[in-house]
């Protein structure tokens, strides 16, 4: 008998400062997700765009992979964006199709070495999903940077922080450029200095958020030593990739 496509449910929704909400969810077959901290899900909103497609959208799993069954994401707001609106309108109780987990942006299974993460934006949401991933399989070191234009952009400080596992060293820098801003790639590599990368030597170094400033800002690493192949990215959007195609 032909199955429907997976479904997940809403099982909580809970609103998030300016504009954005953390959404609990579950797979409506009760079935584990399986991924692994810095994965995605791509969720089909039921939104139909003006070309006749279904607005599909990508939401980073927060919370942490030890739990498979009940999964966070948190999702902003970003305009009159179909997708995004939608999620911050749905009641809890409503379900949506679904796909995944996908995305390459995650550290190897159990692994114990150091790692530096950078998020701009709402990027955080993969950063904080790795960072409990490595915290648990017991990751020599873990430092965290995250690049932001305002207090309240997304989710809060101290929200951010009580996720976080006790030894990931947090920083964070909240006077980026707003996205577009044709400075923004510029601030962001220098706000990344030669002080993040001697807290090393890091064996990877992971950053999620806008595309326009990771392209840049992996040159910048590379030329302060994280070594060739080392640094792996996962655009949100702006993606250089997706542009050229
Ligand atoms: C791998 C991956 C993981 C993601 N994880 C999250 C997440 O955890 N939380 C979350 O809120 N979003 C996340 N996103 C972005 C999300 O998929 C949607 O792009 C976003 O919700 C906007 O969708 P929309 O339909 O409302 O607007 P759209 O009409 O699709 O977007 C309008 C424009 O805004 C851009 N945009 C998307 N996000 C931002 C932003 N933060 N700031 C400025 N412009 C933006 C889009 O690329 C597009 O050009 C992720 C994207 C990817 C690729």
């Amino acid at each position: 008998m032909a199955q429907g496509n997976p479904k997940i449910r809403i099982a909580h929704a809970t609103p998030l400062g300016h504009g954005a909400r953390l959404l609990r969810v579950e797979r409506v077959d009760g079935a584990e997700l399986g991924f692994a901290g810095g994965q995605y899900v791509i969720i089909n909103t039921g939104v139909t765009l003006p070309g006749g497609k279904l607005a599909k959208r990508a939401y980073s799993l927060l919370s942490s992979d030890a739990e498979q069954r009940a999964v966070e994401i948190a999702v902003k707001r970003i305009g009159a964006g179909p997708g995004s609106n939608v999620l911050n309108d749905l009641p809890a109780g409503a379900e949506l199709e679904w796909s995944g987990p996908w995305g390459k942006l995650r550290l190897p299974p159990g692994f114990s070495g150091r790692a530096l993460l950078i998020a701009t934006d709402t990027g955080i949401t993969a950063a904080l999903g790795i960072a409990q991933s490595a915290a648990a399989a017991g990751a020599a070191q873990l430092d965290l940077l995250w690049l932001v234009e305002s207090e309240d952009y997304f989710l809060s400080e101290p929200f951010v922080r009580e996720r976080l596992p006790a030894p990931v060293r947090l920083s964070v820098a909240r006077d980026l450029p707003p996205v577009g801003h044709p400075e923004r790639p510029a601030r962001a590599c220098a706000l990344v200095s030669e002080q993040h990368l001697s807290a090393g030597p890091y064996d990877a170094v992971l950053c999620a958020g806008d595309g326009a400033v990771l392209y840049p800002l992996r040159d910048r690493l590379t030329s302060l030593g994280a070594p060739e192949g080392s640094v792996l990215l996962e655009s949100f959007f702006n993606n250089p990739l997706k542009k050229s195609l």
